[in-house]
């Protein structure tokens, strides 16, 4: 499948992996918008949320525990910190692999852009 995060999962392509788990990856974006900006992917290919079925219901769950982790790790979890998930194109979406942005570290407004 060409997909650029299942290559990422299989480690086709290389990234600078943060977290791992049996079903969850989570890695540096590559063109980060925060001092912390972090993918949280199910190693699972599911396109967009429009196809996340009943049965995908706690391997989606994990992404917002990883991230919460990963922010406690970081040690920006009391501050806060902000999650994103793009749905599509007028959602800003660009990979076709369902991920949670993890972004920390600094100031977020909102609404967003
Ligand atoms: P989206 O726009 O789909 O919500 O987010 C896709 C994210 O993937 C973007 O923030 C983009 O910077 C990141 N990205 C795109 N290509 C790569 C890549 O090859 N490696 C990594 N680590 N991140 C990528």
């Amino acid at each position: 499948m060409d997909c650029l995060f299942c290559k990422i999962v299989n480690r086709e392509i290389p990234a600078d992996i943060v977290y791992e788990d049996e079903r969850v990856l989570a890695f540096n974006d590559i063109n980060p918008q925060a001092p912390t900006h972090i993918l949280i992917v199910p190693k699972a290919h599911i396109a967009t949320l429009n196809d996340i079925e009943e049965r995908d219901l706690a391997l989606v769950g994990r992404l917002p525990y990883v991230a919460a982790r990963l922010a406690e790790e970081r040690g920006f979890a009391e501050d806060g910190y902000r999650v994103v998930m793009n749905c599509n194109d007028q959602g800003g979406q660009t990979v076709y692999h369902i991920h949670m942005h993890l972004m920390g570290g600094r100031r977020f407004t909102w609404p967003a852009g």
